[in-house]
């Protein structure tokens, strides 16, 4: 079944052109990453899972999902709330800030669109990706019916991906943030974590003591990201280390680690052996960060996935 759904928040994104103008579009890390599997293996139905709002901007986020060719199954209305909402600047030399509107967000009411069927929609074979961030949205008082759903799919056979991306701003306390992701790579059948998110909260600073903390879990594929440096991967019993061509035209590394899950997940869904799918994921984020912003023009980005065979 080549079916994977992303489970999380997609915001309205402001970028200030000068002081008078911004530019309005749309991202988030799990929204990003099902653009770009979407982009590489149009033939996997990648959908949304999450809710926005009935205003005009949400209106047009579900267009934009469609445009991309995402399925909108899963992508619930709420009456009153509207979609979270980000700014970003960047001052003369060129360092970027943000600013964020999100903590009332439509997404944080997901789970109140969850009953107790919805599991039943899910079909053994499939993918659900998670992030740290889908799990810091997630309402504190709604997470223990969300493990409880994500148990309801594993027993249903659904694959669980989990990448830990975590954004200390978004959880309460760190400890908080540590039960969750516990939990997360309890439930994960893959996990795609990057070094530096599990650096402050359990103390990990380099890829193999990344492998080493992820081992004791029962995860059937570990994919450790580390920027330029290199990717590491255990599956099978077999420890890899893929080496990384690193990029000299770096403009934005925003959605480096989305790209890469993305395309690492379609090329896998798409049975292509670890070496190759992580080989493509780079190529995707490489490409992606030598653009402003999350997303990617999709001509520059098609033409270099066509280099390798995309
Ligand atoms: P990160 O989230 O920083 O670990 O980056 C995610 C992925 O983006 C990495 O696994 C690399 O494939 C790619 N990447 C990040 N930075 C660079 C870079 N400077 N040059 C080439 N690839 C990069």
């Amino acid at each position: 079944m080549n079916k994977i759904f992303f489970l999380g928040e997609c915001m309205v994104e402001l970028r200030a052109i000068d002081d008078d103008t911004m530019k309005q579009s749309f991202a988030g890390d799990v929204y990003n990453s099902a653009v770009y599997l979407q982009r590489c293996f149009p033939t996997v139905t990648t959908g949304m899972v999450t809710a926005l709002g009935r205003d005009a901007l949400s209106e047009k986020m579900i267009q934009r999902f469609r445009k991309a060719s995402l399925d909108t199954t899963f992508v619930f209305q709420h009456p009153e709330k509207v979609p979270g909402l980000y700014l970003i600047k960047t001052d003369a030399l060129g360092e970027r800030s943000f600013t964020y509107w999100r903590n009332d967000s439509a997404a944080r009411q997901l789970m109140g669109f969850f009953n107790d069927d919805i599991a039943d929609l899910f079909n053994a074979g499939e993918y659900l990706f998670i992030s740290g961030i889908s799990l810091a949205v997630i309402a504190p008082s709604d997470r223990d019916a969300f493990w409880r759903f994500l148990d309801k799919l594993k027993s249903r056979g659904v694959n669980i991906v989990f990448d830990p991306n975590y954004r200390a701003r978004l959880w309460d306390s760190p400890e908080q943030a540590k039960l969750a992701f516990e939990q997360a790579f309890t439930l994960a059948d893959i996990a795609l974590p990057g070094v530096e998110d599990l650096e402050v909260l359990f103390n990990i600073s380099d890829a193999e003591a990344v492998i080493d903390f992820c081992t004791p879990f029962k995860l059937q594929e570990i994919v450790v990201k580390n920027g330029p440096d290199s990717v590491l991967t255990y599956a099978n019993n077999s420890l890899l280390k893929h080496p990384i061509r690193p990029v000299s035209n770096v403009i934005d590394t925003t959605s480096a680690g989305d790209a890469f899950n993305g395309v690492y997940l379609g090329a896998r869904i798409e049975k292509r052996s670890i070496v190759d799918a992580v080989q493509l994921a780079a190529c995707a984020a490489g490409t992606v960060i030598q653009h402003p912003g999350a997303i990617a023009p999709e001509e520059p980005f098609r033409t270099a996935m066509t280099a390798v065979g995309i």
